[in-house]
């Protein structure tokens, strides 16, 4: 069940997850602005924002993806709620409620029914920052597991003296410097020309990295053995951070649905 799904409110979102195009939220133009009614999960680091970022339905078009409008609106806004929700990465993300919550005409970002070319422009970076992000989780994570792994010792040699870890922390560097290579390519792509879409590469780097530190943190907390598991080590905490980067931004899935219809699929 989706978190949403428990709230006790009338107005929902919930076909706009993966099916973004879907969304729901209305911003009606009144004199001088729009007044916004609707529901939006899952907004990150909300409660601690200056502003959060509302793509709304502004106009009522055939096409979804039409009629879509970016608003800058202030968190102390009167008439938006933010709800936590609780989650394993503990205080993170929240449920935002708009009850007649009236935005200024100035809080347009970009142009108005223009938000779904304005949400896709910016993906490259959004997924290639999710990328490196992801990145960096997985480096730490090899990098704790192999300091372990010298120096823990089992039937009197260290654990990483053992064929079955020395393989795996060789699966992990290859993975790992693929992952650097493919991150340092799309950033490369992204550089050179910062309007262009990518939606082939700023998909497979979020799908291959966000993989890899996925497997890596968890590789780690199964090397680490009882204390990869335990709060004493930060283990734990970087597969909690890497388990939920192949679901948001985009999960997996819908990675591999972008990549193959670039291959006309
Ligand atoms: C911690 C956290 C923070 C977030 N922060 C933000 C944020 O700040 N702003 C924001 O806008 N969103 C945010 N999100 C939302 C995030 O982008 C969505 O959770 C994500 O896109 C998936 O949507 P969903 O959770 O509704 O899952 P669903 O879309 O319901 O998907 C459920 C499952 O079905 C699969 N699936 C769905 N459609 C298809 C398909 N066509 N083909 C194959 N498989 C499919 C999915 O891959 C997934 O495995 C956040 C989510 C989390 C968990």
């Amino acid at each position: 069940m989706p978190p949403s799904a428990s709230a006790p409110r009338s107005r929902r979102e919930p076909e706009a997850g993966s099916d973004v195009g879907s969304l729901t939220t209305k911003a009606e133009r009144v004199d001088g602005g729009f007044v916004l009614n609707g529901q939006k999960v899952f907004i990150s680091n909300a409660h601690i924002a200056d502003h959060v970022l509302v793509v709304c339905r502004t106009t009522k078009t055939e096409n979804k993806h039409e009629g879509l409008t970016m608003l800058w609106v202030p968190r102390e806004v009167e008439g938006m709620e933010i709800v936590p929700i609780e989650t394993m990465g503990g205080r993170e993300t929240n449920t935002l409620y708009f009850t007649d919550c009236v935005a200024p005409e100035s809080a347009v970002l970009g142009e108005v029914d223009q938000g779904w070319t304005q949400l896709m422009a910016g993906l490259n970076v959004e997924r290639l920052i999710l990328a490196a992000t992801m990145l960096g989780i997985a480096q730490r994570a090899f990098d704790d597991a192999l300091a372990y792994a010298k120096e823990r010792k089992q039937f009197g040699r260290p654990i990483g003296s053992f064929q079955a870890l020395q393989h795996r922390f060789a699966d992990l560097a290859t993975d790992l410097e693929a992952a650097r290579l493919m991150t340092r390519w799309v950033a490369t792509l992204v550089d050179e020309d910062p309007d262009r879409m990518l939606p082939k590469e700023a998909s497979m780097v979020k799908l291959f990295v966000t993989e890899v530190a996925k497997r890596t943190t968890l590789e780690g907390m199964q090397m680490m053995g009882g204390y990869g598991y335990s709060a004493e080590y930060d283990m734990e905490r970087l597969v909690r951070t890497s388990l939920v980067s192949t679901i948001y931004g985009g999960t997996s899935e819908i990675q591999r649905t972008i990549i193959g219809k670039t291959l006309g699929l």
